[in-house]
């Protein structure tokens, strides 16, 4: 029987980059360069509630670190490393295994070594939590109470498939194999915007990342820059996988699904052209999408230019009764 020393040696000790004190001591150690502010931000993902209890557990590795990821992008922070915390209900080698080969993956691939957590014997369902480090120099976060009114909002990637693929397991929508087939990978292995969120620094006036839909997380950039908004649903990428949808679920889909994390931002008008220039450098797709406003309020305008109504909420974990 492995003890819980076996398995953190096993699975989540990996060697530390020079100059940081990785797993094995009773904390981590890591520089900061000169300068520079520590960004940190952490994330709880429950069974049953994030994610579905069957899930590819190599999946669930990524997609732990990449909603961390994901956090550091949208603040224009480059990653140093994470720890992560496990209450495991049993022991299941062969998940441990494929959890973390799915998680130090990602890790290595953007430079976020882990490097601590915590690991215990859980009496119920598996939670698993992520804190991640990233560093970036002052002033030059991507907040989301810096818009200004007049600004272009645009969103990075595409958007709808991974609400459609959980809609699908979640059973909310008939059995659909082959529309399972191509929505699948966005809800269950998403890609952190990290480079974006980094190019897009000294451009971007606001950053959000997308995790509980478009109207919603815009909504925060917009309470917190205390401005509106007007969107052109013609305009927003939808992936092509549910172009097929009918009206309301396409909606749903691309203005109240979430689980996408990809970035909204906003930009002055006069840097469409620097906006242009720092997603190609990061090898991103952005699209622009609306307008802020000073007057409160966010609408979206259907392709006859005429405010749809009946939005879409997006997600939220305590609903007003
Ligand atoms: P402590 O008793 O001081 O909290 P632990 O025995 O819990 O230490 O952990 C031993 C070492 O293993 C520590 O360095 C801790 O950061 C690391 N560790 C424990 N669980 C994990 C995990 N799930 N991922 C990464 N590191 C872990
Ligand atoms: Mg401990």
């Amino acid at each position: 029987m492995a003890s819980e020393f076996d398995l953190i040696a096993r699975y989540f000790t990996r060697t530390a980059p020079a100059g940081l004190l990785g797993v094995g001591d009773d904390c981590a150690l890591f520089p900061v360069p000169p300068g520079e502010q520590v960004a940190t931000s952490t994330d709880l993902l429950l069974e049953g509630r994030h994610f579905f209890p069957d899930v590819d557990p190599k999946a669930l590795g990524h997609k732990a670190l990449a909603v961390n990821l994901s956090d550091l992008a949208a603040m224009g922070a480059r990653p140093i490393g994470c720890v992560l915390g496990l209450a495991l209900p049993r022991l299941d080698e062969p998940w441990l295994a494929a959890f973390a080969e799915g998680f130090h993956a990602l890790a290595a691939a953007h430079g976020c070594p882990l490097i601590g957590g915590d690991t215990t014997r859980s009496a119920h369902d598996l939670a698993i939590s992520v804190t991640v480090f990233g560093a970036v120099p002052p002033g030059q976060a991507l907040r989301r109470d810096g818009a200004e009114a007049g600004d272009d909002i645009w969103v990075s990637g595409e958007l709808g498939a991974a609400d459609v693929a959980y809609r699908l397991l979640d059973g909310q929508y008939p059995a659909d194999a082959s529309l399972l087939a191509a929505t699948r990978g966005a809800l269950e292995w998403p890609q952190p915007q990290v480079a974006l969120g980094l190019a897009l620094r000294g451009i971007a006036t606001a950053a959000i990342d997308l995790s509980d839909g478009l109207l919603q997380d815009l909504g925060h950039i917009l309470a917190a820059s205390r401005l509106g908004a007007c969107l052109r649903f013609a305009d927003l990428p939808a992936a092509a996988s549910v172009a097929g949808l009918a009206d309301a679920p396409l909606r749903r889909a691309l203005l109240g699904g979430g689980d996408v994390y990809q970035l909204c931002f906003t930009a002055p008008v006069a840097r469409r052209e620097a906006v242009a220039a720092a997603a190609q450098a990061a090898g991103a797709r952005v699209t622009r999408v609306g307008q802020t406003q000073a007057d409160a309020g966010l609408s979206v305008l259907d392709p006859r230019g005429q405010p749809m109504a009946a939005l879409p909420a997006g997600f939220d974990h305590f609903p007003a009764a």
